[in-house]
């Protein structure tokens, strides 16, 4: 069967095909035959060159399961018709966007599908929208942006896809400015479980539309997202790379930026990263502000520490700031993370910072020799935006994220798989010191963000009781029977 016949199948040819998947159910329960069968050019199947290229290209060696074949679609309607005999075997299956996420089996499953969204990536200009293929890249949509002049929310890392960082939220460079990259979102192109294909937006499917801002793989598969355009300048902004000496003041410094009267221009992500075997820090800050030419004064205490063993600045559209800090990961390397929000107050980050240090003791004692990063990274939670419609992330419209919340992500990288367990125990372990600690402060806040989460953590609980039942009961209108939740099951759940 050719290509395009199986993307375009008649609807005379239907009622055959349907006899041809209901006798290989019978016979078989793998849904690649038929899938094979239809689109002979998009399944990919295990020991071939394009199911390798495809599993070596996740991100990370958590995403390395092995499938028992991979779809890749081309279109919105090929992928409901794939969605329709998943259903029909009652297969559990995978979706992968750009397949950065490190939770194991988020995006890539053993012995059953995967569908790889990397087939649908065009991007196309409108009126004020960008419109773009749920499988593309950020470093792919910034291309288009850049082309015609205009910017979008989106990730500050070209490489990474656009699928899972948008459901499940999105910062980016302006989300201090201007929300979430999911508020972003004009309208979400949806397939549901019955394979039916569906616009929701602020006026077709209202309730589908918030939900799906943050709500990850919970209702459908996305298939195209409409990105709001707006017009933007130049950026200024980059990397400095200071020396173990800074340690003390860099955390000083970044509670100094957060404490002084908030400034929706200044964005950072300051990284205190521990190295072994070597022992060695990397005190990374990345900055960013919105208007090149002002006098960025809210930046200046980060900007004053020395020695500066490195520094890049330059100024630049959100595209390629984009791409210049889209480093490579090198093959074979895995993964954790996870995350918690703390509200700021003269004293948390110190205290916080206590934990970095004795979580890096404690690596050093237990791993000596093994090659290991830990990192605690800091930055400011994006503002609400209402005048974008609500999103489901359940941030209170009292809070003032942006300017009182800092984000923490704890992060490994490690190249010997088999500390993975040992690891994970000291990351969740140094997250529950830091909710300790913020308790006894007065600085605990309960939201988690999605994208950065381990998935043992409660993410939604962190969404509150409130957003999540308006959630489930979304999930129950647009999926009765529960495909995202059970069939779908990589990402958090929410029944
Ligand atoms: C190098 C790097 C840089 C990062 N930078 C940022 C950043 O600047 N801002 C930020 O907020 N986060 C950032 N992140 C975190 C990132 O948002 C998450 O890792 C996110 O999950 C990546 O999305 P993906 O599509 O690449 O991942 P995947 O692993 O492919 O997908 C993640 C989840 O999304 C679901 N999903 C993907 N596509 C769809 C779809 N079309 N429909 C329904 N569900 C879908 C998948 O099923 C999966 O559960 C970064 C991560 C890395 C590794």
């Amino acid at each position: 069967m050719t290509r395009s016949f199986s993307s375009h199948l008649s609807i005379c040819l239907l009622p055959a095909v349907l006899l041809l998947i209901h006798a290989a159910i019978a016979s078989d329960p793998s849904p690649c035959d038929p899938l094979s069968a239809l689109y002979p050019d998009q399944l990919f199947l295990p020991n071939t060159t394009l199911y390798t290229s495809s599993i070596s290209s996740y991100a990370w060696m958590s995403g390395h399961l092995q499938p028992a074949c991979i779809i890749q679609p081309q279109s919105t309607s090929q992928l409901s018709f794939i969605i329709k005999i998943l259903a029909d075997f009652n297969t559990t299956f995978a979706i992968r966007g750009g397949g950065h996420n490190a939770n194991p089996g988020f995006s890539n499953i053993d012995n059953e599908v995967t569908i790889d969204m990397r087939g649908m990536r065009q991007i196309e200009v409108g009126d004020g929208v960008l419109r773009v293929g749920a499988g593309a890249l950020w470093g792919e949509v910034y291309d288009a942006a850049d082309a015609k002049n205009v910017s979008v929310m989106g990730g500050r890392i070209s490489t990474v896809g656009v699928g899972g960082l948008t459901t499940g939220g999105g910062m980016s460079i302006f989300s201090l400015d201007r929300g979430w990259v999911c508020d972003g979102v004009k309208n979400f192109e949806v397939i549901l479980s019955n394979s039916s294909v569906i616009n929701a937006n602020a006026t077709s499917n209202p309730s589908l539309f918030r939900s799906l801002k943050g709500g990850l793989n919970n209702f459908g598969v996305v298939t195209r997202f409409d990105l709001t355009t707006f017009k933007h300048g130049p950026i200024w902004g980059g990397t400095t790379l200071l020396s173990n000496a800074s340690e003390s003041d860099l955390i000083r410094e970044v509670t100094n930026f957060k404490m002084a009267k908030h400034d929706p221009s200044a964005h950072t992500v300051t990284i205190f990263g521990y190295n072994l075997p070597d022992k060695s820090y990397m005190l990374l800050n990345n900055m960013w502000y919105l208007k090149p030419n002002a006098n960025k004064t809210s930046l200046h205490g980060l900007m004053s520490l020395e020695p500066k063993l490195n520094q890049s600045l330059v100024v630049a559209s959100a595209g390629e700031h984009a791409r210049r800090v889209a480093t490579p990961i090198p093959a074979g390397t895995w993964a954790l993370w996870g995350t918690t929000t703390v509200s700021i107050s003269p004293t948390i980050l110190f205290k916080i910072h206590e934990i970095w240090k004795s979580t890096s003791s404690l690596i050093t004692s237990k791993f000596p020799a093994s090659d290991i990063n830990f990192a605690f990274g800091y930055q400011s939670v994006p503002k609400s935006t209402p005048e974008s419609g609500p999103n489901s992330l359940g941030i209170p419209s009292t809070a003032v994220p942006e300017r009182d919340w800092v984000n923490l992500l704890v992060t490994f990288q490690y190249q010997d798989g088999a500390l993975t367990s040992d690891l994970e125990a000291i990351l969740l372990g140094a997250i529950d010191k830091v909710d300790g600690i913020a308790r006894e402060e007065g600085a605990h806040v309960k939201y988690k963000y999605m994208d950065y989460a381990h998935w043992k953590q409660d993410v939604f609980g962190g969404y509150g009781a409130e957003e999540v039942e308006r959630m489930k009961g979304v999930a129950q209108d647009y999926d009765p029977l529960g495909m995202f939740q059970h069939q779908v099951t990589g990402g958090f759940k929410l029944f």
